[in-house]
């Protein structure tokens, strides 16, 4: 039984949900290629972990994204643990249809929080994105699909650069009120500080319940940890992240990307707050998938608990 956390972190969320992003958000990020049966061998590794929710493909428009041409083929190959979420991005109704017929029973849609970050990412204004989720989260939700909505560049724009918390409450509100279940702020440049996430968190909450809040950190500036803290404080308790830290940061090459499942999991772990998944699986999957893509990972705390294990 691991020691509840004490003084100033006692009002702390006493447990987490982690929602993994290596296979879909990580892998869309790395340069190689990684064959289907390498896809899902590393999703299989990491429902072996107990992690609750991984995020395993996305049914974009076939040869929209090299590394996502296989979605059927993942979702016909992986074994679906009782009590994991699968989930799986899809852009419009035919992604929904392609889902649906995959045995698909959770869906995510995505937009952002600054107009010229949505152009070049999805080819639509965040009002055109909104309109097309629209249909997506009607019929999804008539059928009776988890649906959890993303919203990217929400601290901060590579085009734009500072991006405006009532253009996220906006986005947000847009989203929420069209009945999705979860939302997932992004923090996709990795520019958030505390000071900021609260600042977010407290308009969302104004706005939504904090039940339905998840944040997706980037560790481009080693501030993602810290991001999170600050999050749990607003009483968020959903985060993503990615094992091993997969996926790079497209707008900082050589840079990290998402905040890695080990480093959180190590985290919130040794503050005796509970996720139900096993650091050492994850750690399994995520040496898979480094040999794999034949490249180190990212993750502090992965990379020293490999250390200290080969060490004699
Ligand atoms: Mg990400």
């Amino acid at each position: 039984m691991s020691i509840p956390p004490a003084g100033s972190f006692a009002a702390l969320p006493r447990r987490i949900k982690v929602c993994e992003m290596g296979p879909r958000d990580g892998l869309q990020n790395e340069s190689a290629v990684v064959s289907t049966s390498d896809k899902i061998r590393y999703i299989d590794l990491l429902s072996d972990s107990g992690l609750p929710v991984i995020e395993t493909t996305s049914f974009v428009r076939p040869n929209a994204i090299p590394q996502l041409t296989d979605a059927e083929a993942v979702m016909a190959g992986i074994v679906r643990r009782a009590g994991v979420t699968y989930l799986c991005l899809v852009p419009n109704v035919r992604g929904l249809d392609r889902a649906r017929a995959a045995g698909v029973t959770s869906i995510a849609v995505f937009t952002a929080a600054s107009e010229s970050f949505t152009k070049r990412n999805i080819n639509m204004t965040i009002a055109e994105s909104l309109q097309a989720f629209s249909d997506v989260i009607r019929i999804g939700r008539a059928e009776g699909f988890w649906i959890r909505g993303y919203i990217s560049t929400a601290f901060g724009c590579p085009y734009e650069g500072d991006v405006a918390t009532a253009e996220v409450v906006r986005v947000a509100t847009a989203l929420a009120d069209m009945g999705i279940d979860e939302l997932s702020i992004g923090d996709t440049i990795g520019v958030a500080t505390p000071a900021k996430v609260v600042e977010v968190a407290e308009a969302l909450q104004r706005q939504l319940p904090v039940e339905r809040l998840a944040m997706h950190f980037h560790d481009t500036r080693g501030t993602a940890l810290a991001n999170v803290l600050a999050a749990m404080q607003m009483g968020i308790d959903i985060f993503d992240s990615s094992a091993g830290g997969l996926g790079g940061c497209p707008y900082a090459p050589g840079a990290s990307g998402n905040l890695a499942t080990e480093d959180l999991l190590y985290m919130l772990h040794g503050m005796g707050i509970e996720t139900g998944v096993d650091l050492e699986r994850v750690r399994a999957a995520s040496r898979f998938i480094s040999g794999v893509l034949g490249r180190p990972l990212t993750s502090r705390a992965y990379n020293a608990l490999e250390a200290a294990s080969t060490r004699t």
